[in-house]
């Protein structure tokens, strides 16, 4: 839609570009959530595509994923053969409730700052243990697990006018063991919970709650655990972190949540539930 009180767009090409941050801005991505309903608070936005950052960059230390890298070229990324984890790509770019079109345009980073307990992108990003940077507002930078960088349902660390710039996920967690499981109240509806584990050599299991709840949550352990103490791990998770809408009860969500978290644990230990 139209946002018909916005006076001006900016186009930064660097960081020594940005305007200053004043109170009617916004960070314009791909804009798929921003067009998508009034923003009558909103006179300015600063549009991030020509600071054309590259959207991904392989290097001996992993991944880099730049805020602005389209949905689309993150599932198009030609993976290495020795990650074992890249299937996850796939899931999590698939697990969104949008068609092809909005995938061309949402970015990771604009699917991390909405912050949305059914963001995929959190979760695929979490269970790889990125690290996101930070250009804050004060010119300073800032690097913070992708997992406590969502704090709330539509809330995150982000101050006015700080800018997230990348994530940076590790090659040891692309090269682990994983596992998916994302389950939905309609076919193709918003996940109600969506659930990754990632397995290393040693047989740790590091597991990766969102979806069901208001911010990602992980449970690491360091053997795979046995069925008992998984459920036990879960069942610390306080019943007020459930998330509660349309798309799913919080009682149904912790129940998904102890189901999909065994069929995980069972398949990552390699046995049958
Ligand atoms: C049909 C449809 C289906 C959708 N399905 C889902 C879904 O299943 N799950 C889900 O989570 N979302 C969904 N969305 C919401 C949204 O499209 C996605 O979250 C998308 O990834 C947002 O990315 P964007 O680049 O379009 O962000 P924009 O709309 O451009 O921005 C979103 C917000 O993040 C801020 N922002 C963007 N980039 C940055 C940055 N680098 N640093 C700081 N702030 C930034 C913007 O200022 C704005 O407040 C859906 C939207 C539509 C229209």
């Amino acid at each position: 839609m139209d946002l018909n009180t916005i006076t001006e767009v900016v186009r930064p090409r660097n960081r020594a570009e940005l305007p200053s941050w004043k109170a009617g801005d916004a960070w314009l991505a791909g804009g798929t959530w921003l067009f998508s309903e009034p923003q009558a608070q909103l006179s300015r936005l600063i549009d991030l595509s020509d600071l054309a950052w590259p959207p991904l960059t392989i290097g001996e230390h992993g991944l880099t994923v730049a805020a602005t890298c389209s949905v689309a070229a993150l599932d198009e990324l030609p993976c290495p053969a020795e990650w074992t984890a890249a299937p996850l790509i796939d899931q999590c770019c698939r697990a969104f409730l949008a068609s092809f079109k909005i995938w061309k345009t949402a970015t990771v980073g604009g699917n991390l700052c909405m912050s949305l307990p059914a963001g995929p992108m959190i979760s695929l990003l979490a269970a790889l243990e990125g690290v996101c940077t930070i250009w804050k507002n004060d010119g300073s930078e800032q690097r913070i697990a992708v997992v406590d960088f969502v704090t709330g349902n539509n809330r995150n660390v982000l101050a006015p006018g700080d800018l997230l710039r990348q994530i940076d996920v590790p090659l040891a967690a692309l090269k682990r063991r994983t596992a998916f499981r994302q389950i939905a109240l309609t076919p193709v509806g918003r996940s109600g919970a969506l659930l990754i584990g990632t397995a290393g050599r040693d047989g740790d299991l590091l597991l990766t709650v969102t979806g069901s709840t208001i911010r990602p949550l992980q449970l690491r352990f360091a053997a795979m655990p046995d069925a008992v103490a998984l459920r036990a791990g879960i069942s610390d998770i306080p019943d007020a972190l459930y998330h509660d809408d349309v798309h799913g009860k919080p009682a149904w969500r912790k129940a998904m949540t102890l189901r999909l978290a065994e069929e995980i644990r069972a398949e990552l230990a390699g046995v049958r539930p």
